[in-house]
């Protein structure tokens, strides 16, 4: 069998290791054991990047432990609006998707996008439109509610407007992403988020916005981003990482290393990526307290983990 890889993310900025109880703990290394397994399934019967890549990300949306599809945060109008992207790094095609509020799975609806290659990028009632149009899972809004979320967002309107962008540590991002790396060499990456609790305005980060928040190319790297979207929007963070591989010669670690922390983090722009790169090297990178994160290789052997 050849060589293949994939790694995932469930978000920078985790429960703090002093906060957080066995049980959630468990919890949150069996779900993403799981989604490994899943990827990992594809990846050996010689599937492809892209399809381990959405099936990944599928069960992380499915879980309502990660902020992605069921368990996403809340806006400030206490609604959800998700988004999410997906990229293949043979055909450089993509697809994107922003101001979700009722496609169950806004990871398969990028995948549609992109395979339809007409457009790349959707938001709003459009994108919905298509979802309809397009046989996607629809779901009613109160599919993505949980308590747990609920009650973060009263906390952050209790401390304030802007609140979830005043006081770092309480912010746990959660988005979720995976990259791979299929027996044919393939990359993919793709991310799927509920954003920032109490957004408003429409707000829309990085999860969505390729170059920023998920990238491939098979010439250099895939990659997903997990973190302050704020900040990986003005670096194009992902792009960036793949362009030092790319006009720099930079190894994965080092361009990611590069960009994570000495470009991100003196600009308080917490956060952290997930990398692959065309040999199938996994590379994480983060300046967050921990990233729930995972990987698996041809070896079957999973490993998952929370903090530093
Ligand atoms: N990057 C996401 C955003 O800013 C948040 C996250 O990574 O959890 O919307």
């Amino acid at each position: 069998m050849n060589n293949f890889s994939l790694a995932i993310h469930g978000g920078a900025g985790t429960l703090l290791k002093s906060q957080i109880s066995q049980d959630q703990e468990k919890a949150y290394h069996e779900a993403l054991n799981d989604a490994l397994q899943a990827g990992y399934y594809v990846l050996k019967n010689a599937g492809e990047a892209l399809e381990a890549v959405q099936v990944a990300v599928t069960h992380l949306e499915d879980s309502p432990l990660f902020n992605a599809g069921k368990g996403s945060v809340y806006t400030n109008e206490g609604k959800h609006e998700l988004e999410a992207s997906l990229m293949c790094g043979k055909s450089g095609q993509a697809g994107a998707v922003a101001g979700i509020e009722t496609v169950r799975n806004p990871i398969a609806l990028c995948r549609k996008i992109l395979i339809d290659d007409e457009v790349v990028f959707l938001f709003g009632s459009g994108a919905e439109e298509y979802a309809r149009e397009h046989d996607q899972l629809t779901v009613d809004p109160s599919y993505f509610a949980t308590d747990f979320r609920k009650q973060q967002l009263q906390k952050a309107k209790e401390q304030g407007g802007r609140a979830i962008l005043d006081h770092d540590s309480e912010r746990k991002f959660g988005t979720v992403g995976a990259v791979a790396m299929d027996q044919h060499g393939n990359l993919a990456a793709g991310t799927s988020t509920g954003g920032l609790t109490n957004k408003k305005y429409g707000r829309v980060g990085d999860s969505s916005v390729i170059g920023s928040g998920c990238f491939a190319d098979n010439q250099t790297c895939a990659i997903s981003a997990t973190g302050y979207g704020e900040y990986f929007l003005r670096n194009v963070t992902a792009h960036e990482i793949s362009s030092l591989m790319k006009y720099a010669n930079y190894e994965l670690q080092k361009a990611a290393d590069t960009v994570i922390h000495d470009q991100l983090k003196p600009m308080g722009g917490e956060g952290g990526v997930i990398c692959v790169d065309a040999r199938g090297n996994i590379v994480f990178s983060f300046n967050s307290e921990g990233m729930y994160r995972g990987s698996v290789d041809a070896s079957g052997k999973i490993d998952t983990a929370i903090y530093g």
